[in-house]
């Protein structure tokens, strides 16, 4: 690599899970390492801590459950903390009663009143669906060709108003096909065949990673330009229109907020109640508790989640990608293309809605193929 020298730090902006496993790839590879965070805490939006009045540990940005398809990221997070078994289950609040989520056979029967079997409901939903002219391309058109009317209008719609701010007819498919439709009785929330929750909770998990003699961390220390001078290179993992100065306009992000309350026992039954209607103000209700079913606690600490527009200031959770933002990504990327010394990553590096393992196969990908470029002589 030329330019600053291979004896320089390399700067990486943000202490999640993707900032620290690529410090971890580029610090077992001999580079000193320099991770800047602003929050006090490490983990980003994964970051768990006990409440303090219950002991319960809490996912204190929201629910966060481990699902992969990947066995080396399995056995990466897997290396960093004792993962448990845990099945994810959601169960939904839709026009005053509760539902399994995904919509499975039982959601379909119970719903329509109906001991339809898997063929009968295929073929039933298929007589309700309203298949647009082409491949579907917004969540609407998707969901109304998949499900038709009254199971997007009773599970999707309000639901998808409150969580992103805008109608499903603006978003992309690929929100709504997170989700899957079953047409049996399996409920679990995730396909993937390694799920579980660390033990000790993400931030220790994240802590583990981050344990290395050459990667020092900086808590409570926001990213400056001044920081660039002297760095071989940078990871910027913060919002990609940021690293801009926001300079062509704000890329929308939602943002939550989280109202807590205690309770005797158990409230709700579940860890996750997701709340469809309308005219419901909060998207869902988690109760940490359940995330650890191997740990006994008599109270019980919930967090009804609001989501909003992410303002200045305010801590950015999802990227919305508005069909009619494009032309803005499309901009910022190309500027992040074409800069030289600095690598975007992550899901607010790269404005796109990841999940936990993908961000870290993403991290492991991005390291190593910095690593091959400079031991190649080339300037990554
Ligand atoms: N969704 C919905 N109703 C639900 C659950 C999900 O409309 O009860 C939609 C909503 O638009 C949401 C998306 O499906 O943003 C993806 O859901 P997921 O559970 O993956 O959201 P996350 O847990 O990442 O917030």
């Amino acid at each position: 690599m030329k330019g600053r020298g291979l004896g320089s730090e390399v700067l990486i902006v943000g202490a999640g899970l993707t900032g620290a496993v690529i410090g971890r790839e580029l610090a077992e590879a001999g580079q000193k390492v320099r991770i800047v965070e602003a929050r006090p805490h490490v983990a980003g939006n994964c970051h768990t801590e006990r409440d303090p009045e219950t002991g319960v540990m809490v996912h204190v940005y929201g629910p966060h459950i481990f699902h992969t398809g990947d066995p080396e990221v399995w056995a990466y997070v897997n290396a960093h903390q004792r993962f448990r078994p845990y099945a994810h289950r959601v169960r939904a609040v839709a026009a005053g009663r509760v539902h399994a989520l995904p919509i499975n056979l039982l959601t379909i029967n119970q719903f329509f009143g109906e001991t339809l079997r898997p063929d009968e409901a295929r073929a039933f939903l298929a007589a309700q669906a309203e298949p647009g002219d082409g491949p579907p391309v917004s969540f609407e058109e998707c969901a109304l060709g998949m499900l038709g009317r009254p199971l997007y209008e009773a599970f999707f719609k309000g639901y998808t108003q409150k969580q992103w701010g805008c109608e499903p007819a603006d978003l992309p498919a690929s929100i709504l096909t997170r989700l899957p439709v079953r047409f049996d009785y399996n409920d679990a929330y995730f396909s993937h065949p390694f799920q579980g929750l660390p033990e000790g909770g993400y931030t220790a998990m994240v802590a583990s990673i981050l344990d290395h003699p050459g990667i020092r961390v900086e808590l409570n220390t926001p990213y400056d330009p001044s920081m660039r001078a002297g760095a071989a290179h940078v990871f910027w993992s913060g919002p990609l229109d940021a690293w801009f100065g926001h300079d062509r306009g704000r890329l929308a992000y939602r943002t939550l907020d989280f109202e807590r309350f205690t309770h005797r026992g158990d409230w709700q039954g579940c860890a996750v109640m997701n709340y469809c209607d309308a005219g419901v103000p909060w998207t869902r209700i988690t109760e940490h508790k359940h995330f650890a079913p191997w740990e006994n606690h008599d109270s019980s600490v919930l967090y009804r989640e609001y989501s909003r527009a992410a303002g200045p200031g305010d801590i950015p959770y999802y990227p919305v990608r508005l069909v009619a933002e494009k032309a803005l990504l499309r901009d910022y990327a190309a500027r992040a293309e074409a800069e030289t010394g600095v690598s975007f990553a992550g899901r607010l590096g790269s404005y796109r809605y990841l999940d936990m393992d993908v961000a870290i196969r993403e991290a492991l990908d991005t390291a190593r193929a910095f690593l091959a470029a400079r031991a190649a002589g080339l300037k990554p």
